[in-house]
């Protein structure tokens, strides 16, 4: 436990100056966290919102890939629990996630897609943002039917890593990213079995955190079976207000 919350508060000692940096300018920095089971459509949402907002997007699940591709021990280390459905250990995401929101992109805020995933990464957070940032928590709310057929047909760029899906997102071309060209391919946490096991492990593990955030009076639930544009249309209505608030409140 203590070595878990040094690292954080290493990664954020640093990152405090730059956090206050950004506050001075006019506002408070916001902080957007998706929440959601996987196949809820957090990344897909998250990328729109990241432009829309003109803030970073920071995947966890991103940034063990990019580890992996890359062959860092840290992405040795995350591949095993990620290609089983598990999650990897708190100390491993948290002191990764501090190392990237220290970075100069995240003074004015970032919308987190993926993080927390437990009551611990989520205390640890909030302990160094609530008070330095807006916190706006997004949830989509979707049943596990629903998730289960989108990730079972779903299809990932190798390159670029953007989504598609086998027959509701159907690239133009078979195989080929519209975005950059890269080849389209079935990550290895997409398969029946491994969906499954990260259903559950959802449902333990990071479904608490509905209650928690509830409790700190800043979680907003969408209905994330709809269409992509009027989930879209709602989540950018509620950062608007919640920045609204925040501003003049
Ligand atoms: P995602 O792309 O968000 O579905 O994440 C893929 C995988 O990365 C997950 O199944 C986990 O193994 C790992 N992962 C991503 N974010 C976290 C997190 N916050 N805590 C623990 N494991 C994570």
């Amino acid at each position: 436990m203590y070595r878990f919350m040094s690292f954080f508060m290493l990664a954020l000692v640093s990152a405090v100056p730059m956090l206050q940096g950004g506050e001075m300018a006019d506002s408070k920095g916001t902080v957007v966290i998706m929440l959601g089971p996987p196949g809820s459509g957090k990344g897909t949402q998250a990328v729109q919102l990241s432009e829309q907002f003109k803030l970073p997007h920071i995947s966890t699940g991103d940034l063990f890939r990019h580890h992996k591709k890359h062959d860092t021990e840290l992405g040795r280390k995350a591949a095993a629990y990620s290609e089983a459905g598990e999650l990897v250990p708190d100390a491993l995401v948290i002191d990764m996630l501090g190392e990237r929101v220290a970075q100069p992109d995240c003074d004015a805020g970032y919308i987190l897609d993926g993080f927390p995933r437990t009551l611990n990464q989520a205390v640890a957070f909030g302990k160094e943002i609530l008070g330095s940032h807006e916190l706006v928590v997004l949830n989509l709310d979707v049943e596990y039917d629903v998730v289960t057929e989108r990730l079972g047909g779903r299809l990932t760029c190798t390159q670029c890593g953007h989504p598609f899906h086998k027959l509701f997102n159907k690239p133009v071309r078979e195989g080929i990213c519209d975005e950059c060209g890269g080849a389209l391919t079935q990550r290895k946490d997409d398969t029946e079995d491994v969906i499954r096991n990260r259903l559950r492990v959802y449902d333990t593990q990071t479904k608490p955190l509905i209650q928690y955030y509830q409790d700190l009076g800043v979680l907003n639930s969408v209905d994330a079976g709809k269409d992509k544009q009027s989930i879209f249309t709602e989540l950018t209505g509620t950062i608007k207000a919640a920045r609204r608030v925040s501003n003049h409140g």
